[in-house]
C-alpha cells in the first residue's frame, strides 16, 4: 500500500456538510459525485495530497443510511491508495482478510475499489483504491 488516500466520512445531509467542510479546511469541495451502485452521493476535498470523502446516503437501503442508523455521523472507512488492486486483494485473502469485494468495483473520484470486511481489521472499515487507467 503506497499511503492513505482519503478519509470517508458518513454525513445525514451532505447540502449542509459541504460548506461546513469547506469552511472547516479552508478549501473548495472540487467533486461531486453520485455513485448509484453504491447507493451513495459523495462530495471531495483535498488536503496536500490526501482527500476527505463526505458520504450521504441516496436510498435508505444505502450502506450509508445503516451505518448511520447504528454508529451516527461520522468516519465510515479509511482508504488506502494500491499499485495494484487485484494483486493487494489476492494477498490480503491469502494473510486471511475477508474481503467484501473479490473483484474491483467502480468507486467515486476515477477509482477502482474493493471494501476489506471490518471484522477482519478489527472493526474499521477500509478501501483499497487504484486510480483508472
Ligand atoms: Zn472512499
Amino acid at each position: 500500500m503506497k499511503r492513505i488516500e482519503h478519509i470517508g466520512i458518513a454525513v445525514k445531509d451532505i447540502e449542509a456538510a459541504i460548506p461546513l467542510y469547506e469552511n472547516l479546511l479552508n478549501t473548495s469541495c472540487y467533486k461531486i459525485e453520485d455513485v448509484a451502485t453504491q447507493g451513495v452521493k459523495t462530495a471531495f476535498f483535498k488536503i496536500g495530497e490526501n482527500k476527505i470523502e463526505l458520504l450521504a446516503a441516496t436510498r435508505p437501503d444505502s450502506p450509508i443510511a445503516k451505518f448511520i442508523e447504528k454508529h451516527g455521523e461520522g468516519i465510515h472507512h479509511y482508504a488506502f491508495l494500491v499499485d495494484d488492486i487485484q494483486a493487494e486483494i489476492e494477498r490480503l485473502k491469502s494473510e486471511g482478510f475477508v474481503l467484501i469485494n473479490e473483484q474491483p468495483v467502480p468507486g467515486a473520484d476515477n477509482m477502482e475499489i474493493a471494501f476489506l470486511h471490518p471484522k477482519s481489521t478489527l472493526g474499521n472499515l477500509i478501501e483499497l483504491c487504484q486510480a483508472k487507467k
